[in-house]
């Protein structure tokens, strides 16, 4: 299903309107939603999900194969900090298939809104998982006779949750249509006129995806309150975590199609 809006799903306006990804194409994103996002409104989204797809998604990209209309400018081999039994540290340059392709996902606490209904502001990680797409890790330490290895990210945490927001906001307008809303709570923080999006997005103990043979799965699910839940996993074949994101609610005429 590929719905058309005829209007920017983030602020409004119908005019220059272009095609939205729900998840971006550099991610393996297949669904759009037609003349649904404004240009100001692209730029503002394009900016988050290219900071997840470059800083965070890099490694793991690269070991699946590219899917970019750059790609001459990504990288096919990837640094390794390696510390040696006997103290001493190198860098080893591996190509993207013999790389770990490790990925930090940060970690949060279950939403605000579902724990005292209230809001707060910013969000706060509460851990990390750490989690390995590429080549075998012992197998690499045993061909390279390392003990330990160095994991550096440089990565903003706040474009994770923004681009969480953004696929779970897509995914559910993608479901009810947009006028079946009667209130976005995600919307002023993925255009970034507000931060309180640890209020709406976070991780619960129990997942509902589980594991499926599927790049990124979601779950969309409605409450007694017509508020609506999405639950996100990328990679959804391994340990990756799954997040909810309570999007908003839904008009008083509304129930799941
Ligand atoms: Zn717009």
């Amino acid at each position: 299903m590929s719905r058309t809006i005829n209007k920017c799903i983030y602020c409004g306006s119908t005019s220059d309107l272009r095609d939205e990804h729900i998840l971006p194409y550099s991610l393996w994103g297949t669904e759009v939603l037609k003349k649904s996002s404004c240009r100001a409104c692209e730029q503002v989204t394009t900016k988050f999900e290219r900071h997840v797809a470059r800083e965070l998604l890099l490694p793991v990209r690269a070991y699946m194969g590219y899917r970019s209309r750059r790609k001459s400018k990504l990288p096919n081999s990837f640094d390794l900090d390696v510390t040696y039994k006997d103290g001493s540290k190198k860098t080893l340059n591996l190509p993207a298939k013999e790389h770990p392709a490790l990925i930090v996902f940060p970690e949060y606490a279950v939403p605000r809104l579902l724990r005292d209904g209230k809001q707060q502001q910013g969000i706060n990680i509460t851990g990390t998982r750490l989690i390995g797409y590429g080549a075998d890790l012992l197998a690499l330490q045993q061909q390279y006779g390392f003990s330990s290895l160095t994991h550096t990210i440089t990565f903003k945490a706040t474009n994770f949750e923004k681009f969480l927001a953004k696929w779970a906001y897509c995914t559910a307008v993608n479901q009810y249509g947009l006028e079946a809303f009667s209130k976005v709570y995600v919307l002023d923080d993925i255009l970034g006129k507000t931060d309180t999006i640890g209020s709406y997005i976070g991780n619960v103990e129990y997942g509902i995806i589980g594991k499926r043979a599927a790049l990124a799965a979601f779950h969309i699910a409605e409450d007694d309150n017509r508020r609506v839940a999405v639950w996100l996993k990328l990679f959804a074949n391994s340990d990756s975590p799954e997040y909810l994101v309570i999007v908003g609610e839904l008009n008083a005429h509304h129930s799941l199609k």
